[in-house]
């Protein structure tokens, strides 16, 4: 018997809201414990709370991008629930009109194209933080209030890469978007796994458990193969699936049951009342569809057509925004796109990579790199020295002309200085010369290694093969 995997996804993002959703606190991550906090977002009785109406807009922006309708009277709901992290004892959400339904993103797979349907999005609050000491448990209310936006896919995906393909096509979305910076190690951007199995070719759903703590797409990808293979094995082993959340045991490497599932009912949802119905006028929506820009899948379709990248290479390069926006600015002083695209394809991202910096905090400035290719084109040094400097500029923010000129290593033009440094190689290499003779062609190649090494690296190869070969024959 076979079996096929069935999952659906329910991802957690921060918005990068200046101030939290239903108060004026600061909603940036971190700051010390509980001082960015009032009675609002503490939910001190009497208190009432304000929507952000910057908050709707990311959410209206979010829908459009992924092709959702957009609810036109939406409303509020309050999903009950005591934990320590929450001080209202309820937690302001959206389950019966969520502002956004039925869209979907579209994803590569092994085996092509494919739609993966988002059923909802919908607007909620943050918790707060509990933070486990040796002398107890601490509470941080900084992140109460916090803005959310939670994204509910069909359960489309049958495997682990179509998780990670659909993350990694969310997040360039959201972050081409400016509505959240995504970062799943800063718990920015978070994802639960529903997953059952069911016989292949069956119709019919298995029972499904929910698998939550899952913080990197490494996690997430480890957690889908496991839970399949432990769901397959007890079926075979004629035992239920039980209908449970689990989480993820990162160290482990498996996940454990936490406790049964919870349906909606158990949260007793009602309307929240102090919040009334929103009405989502066609001009507002219209005035933020207009201003959406240019999305992945469309800049990465320009890039192949306009600059004549190839569809790999502009992938990569489309995937994330800030590589996308240094690329670009350093496009506006260049007319070599390709050449652009190979550097940063190449070294920059070997640079962030390792440096451990993450593309947003690049300290490169593209006017550096722009600066290097040129005189790389222009025969003043050489590809070898151009990486060298582009790595002085990244570490220590070099002035790459200076750089150049003060530790001598321009190009040498002098032909002269050139002809009598072949020459005594020539002189010096006799075995090497009377191997070449001899039709050994990788004699040549040691030739050319040694007269760069007497000019310190400050030649062009190629001319020097081309001046030994003359010399030689
Ligand atoms: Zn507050």
């Amino acid at each position: 018997m076979s079996f096929e995997t069935v999952i659906g996804l329910e991802v957690h993002v921060e918005l990068l809201s200046e101030t939290k959703v239903f108060c004026t606190c600061k909603s940036e991550f971190g700051g010390k414990p509980n001082t960015r906090i009032c009675e609002i977002c503490t939910g001190m009785p009497g208190t009432l709370p304000r929507l952000n109406e910057k908050v709707v807009e990311f959410a209206v922006k979010t829908g459009l991008a992924t092709d959702c309708e957009i609810t036109k009277i939406t409303r509020f709901d309050r999903k009950n629930y005591f934990y320590p992290d929450l001080p209202k004892a309820y937690q302001i959400s959206q389950l019966y009109l969520p502002i956004c339904r039925n869209g979907h993103i579209e994803i590569k797979t092994e085996n092509g194209k494919k739609i993966i349907g988002i059923h909802e999005i919908h607007i909620e609050e943050d918790a707060g933080k509990l933070i486990h000491t040796e002398s107890g448990t601490l509470i941080d209310c900084n992140r109460c209030g916090v803005p959310l936006l939670e994204i509910v896919t069909e359960p489309d995906f049958s495997g682990a890469d179509e998780v990670i393909a659909f993350l990694e096509a969310l997040r360039s979305t959201l972050t081409y978007l400016g509505v959240s910076d995504c970062k799943m190690q800063e718990g920015s951007m978070r994802a639960d796994v529903n997953l059952s199995v069911r016989s292949a070719g069956s119709r019919e759903l298995g029972t499904r458990t929910e698998m939550k703590n899952l913080n990197s797409f490494h996690d997430i990808a480890d957690a889908v193969k496991s839970e399949a293979a432990r769901q397959i094995a007890l079926i075979k082993s004629g035992e239920a699936v039980i209908q449970q959340t689990r989480r993820w045991d990162a160290d482990k490497r498996e996940s454990y049951a936490m406790r049964s599932k919870e349906a909606a009912n158990d949260y007793r949802y009602f309307p929240e009342p102090d919040i009334p119905p929103i009405d989502i006028s066609e001009s507002f929506i219209n005035r933020i569809n207009s201003a959406l820009p240019e999305l992945p899948a469309a800049k990465k379709q320009r890039y192949m057509n306009e600059l004549g990248l190839s569809g790999y290479d502009a992938s990569v390069l489309t995937n994330d925004i800030y590589i996308v926006s240094f690329f670009e600015a350093a496009l506006k002083d260049c007319n070599s796109p390709k050449e652009v695209a190979n550097w940063v394809l190449g070294e920059v991202l070997r640079l962030l990579k390792d440096s451990g910096t993450d593309s947003k905090s690049n300290p490169l400035k593209p006017e550096a790199l722009v600066k290097i290719i040129e005189m790389v084109q222009s025969g003043k040094i050489n590809r070898n020295t151009g990486k060298t400097v582009l790595e002085k500029a990244f570490y220590d923010g070099v002035d790459v002309e200076r750089y150049i000129s003060e530790n001598g290593l321009s190009l040498i033009t002098d032909s002269d200085v050139i002809e009598s440094s072949v020459e005594a190689v020539i002189a010096g290499n006799e075995k090497s010369v009377t191997d070449y003779k001899r039709g050994k062609t990788a004699a040549l190649g040691y030739l050319v290694g040694q007269t760069m090494k007497a000019l310190g690296g400050r030649a062009d190869a190629n001319e020097i093969q081309k001046l030994l070969r003359e010399l030689l024959n």
